[in-house]
C-alpha cells in the first residue's frame, strides 16, 4: 500500500487540515513554505495523468474549502501536482500542493 494510502487509512499519522468522504489535506511533512499542504483524494490514483474528470471537478471544491480553511484564498497561493519522473513526483498518489502564506516567486529555471 502506498504512504498516501496509509495516511488515509490513519496507519500513519498526518496533521490533518481538512477532511471528507473522498479527500483528505494534511500539512507537508517537509514544508517549503510558511503554509505548504497536500490535498489527495482517498481514493488511488497514481498521478493527475490517469485520474478523471468527476474526481478532479469534486477535488476543485474540496481545495478551494482548504485553502478558505488555511486563510490563503485572498492572498494567494501556489497549486502544483508533479507528474511522473520528469515532473518530480515522488509519491505515486495523486496530491496537489498548496503553497504559500508568503509570497512564493517566479517559476525559474
Ligand atoms: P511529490 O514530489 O510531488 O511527489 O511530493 C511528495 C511530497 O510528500 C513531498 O513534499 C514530501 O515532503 C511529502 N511527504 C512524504 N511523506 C509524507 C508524510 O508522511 N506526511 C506528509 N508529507 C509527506
Amino acid at each position: 500500500m502506498c504512504i498516501f494510502c496509509k495516511i488515509v487509512n490513519k496507519e500513519i499519522p498526518s496533521n490533518i487540515v481538512l477532511e471528507d468522504e473522498n479527500f483528505l489535506a494534511f500539512h507537508d511533512i517537509n514544508p517549503t513554505r510558511k503554509v505548504h499542504v497536500l490535498v489527495i483524494p482517498k481514493i488511488h490514483f497514481d498521478s493527475f495523468q490517469v485520474t478523471n474528470s468527476d474526481i478532479m471537478r469534486d477535488m476543485t471544491k474540496f481545495i478551494q474549502q482548504v485553502a478558505i480553511e488555511l486563510n490563503i484564498d485572498k492572498s494567494g497561493y501556489r497549486l502544483i501536482t508533479n507528474i511522473g519522473n520528469d515532473g518530480g513526483q515522488e509519491v505515486s498518489h495523486l496530491h496537489f500542493h498548496l503553497i504559500g502564506g508568503e509570497k512564493v516567486g517566479r517559476l525559474v529555471r
